[in-house]
């Protein structure tokens, strides 16, 4: 078995209930209005105490949420207290990826916040084959840190907090093949810079490539630059942690398109 990574581990000051309703509401519009997530596309969450996390309501438009619209659940996922309604009069549920929240907040003590998101640039990026763990521009390494790319698993499905368990425990960006974004912070803002980061990084990455391509920094650049970022090395930078390596697996192809296709039909 791996040795367990050596990441801070102290929670951050975690904030009230009422906080972190208006501070999802608030960061779920913006990332609506910025086109990083689609209608009711992804979710949000926020520690607020050892065994309570607020969280993003399934099925809710996330330009029109509001501070009431929120599900409060303990760490195994269970509702506390009376959710809200609906548009519909009935109860808020909390989303269907809540599982992946869980898993962050299980694997590493230090986060407070999670987003989980769709940002198109880096979407499209790894779908065509691109690797945001290269190093072409110096800012990510300060920004992200490490950009890892996990394998595609069914959305929805116990196969996500699996998989991304692994990677969370060793880094605070992670982009799901075919999927999305899942970007931690100690709390929304820095999820969110991390998120917002990601998906510029993305967009020059895009364009890199459509100009024909560049080489990446220096691998003794790329190293000072993680040292002038990172003083203290984060798990991936790390001997004998274990960690997945960042790139991202090869794959691509008809099982796995049929896989998405019935996961899509499910939930539809
Ligand atoms: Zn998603």
């Amino acid at each position: 078995m791996p040795a367990t990574p050596p990441k801070a581990a102290l929670p951050p000051p975690w904030i009230d209930e009422r906080s972190a309703r208006a501070q999802i509401a608030e960061v779920a519009r913006e990332i609506y209005g910025r086109k990083l997530s689609g209608a009711t596309d992804g979710n949000l969450s926020v520690r607020v105490g050892a065994d309570r996390v607020v969280t993003t309501p399934s099925g809710v438009h996330k330009g029109r949420l509001t501070p009431e619209r929120m599900v409060v659940v303990d760490l195994q996922g269970r509702v506390v207290g009376r959710p809200a309604a609906g548009a519909d009069g009935k109860a808020l549920k909390p989303s269907s990826e809540l599982a992946l929240h869980l898993a962050a907040y299980r694997a590493r003590p230090d986060v407070g916040a999670v987003i989980h998101a769709h940002p198109p640039n880096a979407i499209a990026y790894t779908l065509a084959g691109g690797q945001l763990s290269e190093t072409l521009v110096s800012e990510v390494v300060f920004a992200c840190g490490q950009i890892a790319t996990a394998p595609y698993t069914t959305p929805t499905t116990q196969q996500v907090p699996a998989m991304l368990a692994e990677y969370l425990r060793c880094y605070d960006v992670v982009m799901m093949l075919r999927h999305g974004s899942v970007t931690v912070g100690r709390d929304l803002d820095s999820a969110l810079a991390r998120l917002d980061a990601l998906e510029h990084t993305a967009g020059i990455y895009c364009m890199v490539r459509m100009l024909g391509g560049a080489a990446p920094i220096a691998p003794a650049e790329v190293d000072r630059l993680f040292d002038l970022a990172h003083p203290q090395p984060p798990p991936y930078r790390t001997p004998g942690t274990g960690c997945p390596p960042p790139e991202a697996p090869a794959e691509a192809d008809a099982a796995l398109v049929a896989a998405v296709l019935r996961a899509l039909g499910a939930r539809s």
